[in-house]
């Protein structure tokens, strides 16, 4: 048996044009241009080429967009007075820190100093409380992404049972609440986790964020699964996820490419962010 592909790059496509047809409406209804502030410290070349996707999407969908590069060597100091006075500026309704920051940096206060209206990412807190709870609010882009993909293909969730492999503020935990919102039987797994296979091979629907390259194989998967590979890691020069794609698809049902599954969903979640942001400024 081969996997079907859930092709997320198509649906971050959609997702996009979607996005495109509410922005213009809020153009001319409201006359508000949808506007995002990326903050890159230092030159980590992962980072940059996150935030270039995060530009070119802003480009693709008519949002205003600014990049503030700082130095490697930048204090807390000067990060934070940066995204207080992004916070207030009217052009930018959604203010995003690219992480990791340099060690030097206190990240949590940079996290922090980002204004609840504009946190896009839902680092904050109040972002990640208002997830648990249940309640509106801005949802991580990762998590909020991989719902919709799911959605969108006409996966069940209700009922299944769900493993996050991985427990990260960013990604493992919202996913794992989200799921469980949704009516899964979620079990969260992580580096203490004994018997880690046993674990996989129960779960209809797998999801895996813990940053190891083909760390989870075919056997580990329960047959016919629907599995959400998270995963970027480089190996060999190549782009590869958090499962090996080959044993993998010889085992599950629905599986996720890497890359042009998880990644481009998770810009556009970016970009539906900024655009709620943008609409709740004036309503
Ligand atoms: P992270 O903050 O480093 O967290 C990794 C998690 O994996 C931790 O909870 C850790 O457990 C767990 N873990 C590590 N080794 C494990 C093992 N052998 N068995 C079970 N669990 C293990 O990572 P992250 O930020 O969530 O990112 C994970 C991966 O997703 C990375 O490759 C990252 O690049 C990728 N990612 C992709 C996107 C996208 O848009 N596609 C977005 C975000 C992240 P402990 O808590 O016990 O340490």
């Amino acid at each position: 048996m081969s996997a079907k592909l859930i092709d997320g790059k198509k649906i971050a496509e959609q997702i996009q044009d979607e996005i495109k047809k509410e922005a213009e409406l809020l153009k001319t209804e409201k006359r508000i241009t949808p506007g995002l502030a990326v903050v890159l410290v230092g030159q980590n070349p992962a980072s940059e080429i996150y935030v270039s996707y995060k530009e070119k999407a802003c480009k693709r969908l008519g949002f205003y967009s600014e990049k503030h590069q700082l130095d490697e060597k930048s204090r807390t100091e000067e990060v934070f007075d940066l995204v207080k006075k992004l916070n207030g500026d009217k052009k930018i309704h959604g203010v995003l820190v690219q992480l990791p920051l340099p060690k030097q940096i206190n990240q949590e206060k940079i996290i922090n100093a980002v204004h609840p209206d504009k946190d896009v990412d839902g680092f904050l807190p109040m972002s990640l409380g208002n997830l648990v709870l249940g309640r509106d609010g801005f949802v991580p882009c990762t998590p909020q992404g991989i719902i919709e993909l799911l959605k969108r293909e006409k996966i069940e969730i209700e009922g299944k049972r769900a493993v996050v492999v991985g427990r990260s503020i960013s990604v493992g935990r919202p996913l794992s609440f989200l799921l469980l919102h949704n009516h899964a039987t979620v079990t969260i797994c992580h580096s203490k986790t004994v018997n880690l296979a046993e674990v996989t091979r129960q779960a209809d629907i797998l999801a895996v964020a813990i940053g190891r390259p083909k760390f989870i194989t075919g056997e580990m998967i329960k047959k016919g699964a629907v599995v959400i590979d998270i995963g970027v890691n480089r190996l060999e020069g190549k782009l590869c996820g958090d499962v090996d794609f080959d044993s993998a698809e010889e085992r599950a049902g629905m599986i996720t490419p890497v890359p042009g599954g998880v990644g481009p969903m998770t810009i556009a979640m970016l970009m539906k962010n900024t655009l709620k942001a943008a609409g709740m400024a004036h309503s």
